[in-house]
């Protein structure tokens, strides 16, 4: 992947944020601008020069990893480091992440540095619209999830607890090729689909119970989002009333899903459908939000939002309906957005699933 010119362009934008340099510290952003994958390390771009700072940990890794830009490896006082470096390459006005700075790491900087200037997440924004290699990566996360699916299809059984079957899917997906799974896996049968977030436990599977799973892997860094829900036998007659009404909202979201449009757009679009069947107070998060080198990212399809998606933004579109002691369905797909539309990512069947 091209880092220099990721580097390039937020050089390009450092007038405009009044700055001679970003210090990016949040290692998603790191690993974006560099393509370093460790636990610890700093990058700084700046119109005269870039740098990144890590520990002595890493050195073999991070030379590996970030060949292009001059590594400065530090054992304990990496802010003096990073002074010199600033030093060195000329700034004077150095910008900072602010929603990932320290209070206690601003405190250290405000030290030594000239100017400190809080930035909004200007990586995290060039980070929105996904180049090639990028989706690529996405894919193959995805196409993992798929094999996952198809697989722990093959696995109920009367009996067996949500985190055994969580067990069993996450498995599946390392076994494929899954470097990580993307986040812990959500399974939850019958009334336990009622909550949208929901931690494995050991209630057993019976006939009858609907199962909501939401999943994912990570390849090289990036991930995948997907849920999936099933009956394990006939489910209750509103689970499948509710399951018609959120798959027919989840493809107006993604109906609604292009290049132009705006998060709040396409929230409306999905969540007037749930309304309309009665069941709008029973839909109690988001549309969806950006995927990428994180699970959860910006832009965030959400009804307040009115910044608008980019060609090349990955995004989920995953409408629920949650109804407290009988279940909840949530149908979610990760899409890439287009000029004219969106492309959904998975392979895996959105009809309802009786086994
Ligand atoms: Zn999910
Ligand atoms: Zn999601």
């Amino acid at each position: 992947m091209d880092h220099e010119l990721r580097r390039t362009r937020l050089a390009a934008r450092l007038e405009a944020l009044g700055v001679d340099a970003v210090l990016s510290t949040h290692l998603p952003n790191v690993r974006y601008l560099s393509g370093y994958s460790g636990s610890n390390g700093q990058m700084l771009v700046g119109a005269g020069g870039s740098r990144f700072f890590t520990d002595g940990r890493y050195t073999e890794q991070s030379r590996r990893e970030v060949p292009d830009v001059d590594r400065v490896i530090y054992s304990t006082d990496w802010i003096k480091q990073l002074t010199a470096a600033c030093d060195e390459i000329g700034v004077k006005r150095l910008g900072f992440e602010a929603s990932y700075v320290t209070y206690r790491s601003h405190g250290e900087l405000a030290k030594t540095v000239d100017t400190l200037v809080p930035l909004e997440d200007e990586v995290g924004k060039l980070r929105w619209a996904k180049d090639p290699e990028e989706l690529a990566l996405i894919r193959r996360a995805q196409e993992l999830t798929d094999i996952g699916f198809a697989e722990i299809l093959t696995k109920f059984r009367e009996g067996m607890t949500e985190r055994e079957l969580a067990l069993e899917l996450d498995w599946a997906m390392l076994r494929a090729g899954a470097e990580a799974v993307a986040f812990d896996t959500i399974a939850a049968f019958g009334e336990q689909a009622a909550e949208p977030h929901h931690s494995p436990t050991d209630r057993a599977l019976r006939r009858g119970d609907v199962v909501k799973l939401d999943f994912g892997a990570v390849y090289d860094g990036y991930h995948s989002d997907m849920t999936r829900t099933v009956a394990f036998g006939e489910p209750p007659d509103e689970m499948r009333k509710v399951y018609k009404i959120v798959l027919d909202a989840q493809l107006a979201g993604i109906e609604a899903v292009h290049a132009g449009a705006t998060g709040g757009e396409a929230d409306l679009a999905s969540r007037s459908l749930i309304e309309a069947g009665g069941y709008g107070e029973a839909f109690s998060h988001s549309l969806g939000h950006g995927v990428g080198l994180e699970i959860h990212e910006d832009p965030s399809l959400r009804a307040t939002s009115e910044e608008v998606l980019p060609e090349g933004t990955v995004v989920t579109v995953e409408p629920g309906i949650y109804l407290a002691g009988i279940g909840g369905v949530r149908i979610e797909d990760m899409v890439v957005v287009t000029a004219s539309g969106c492309e959904p990512m998975p392979s895996s069947s959105k009809e309802l699933i009786v086994l």
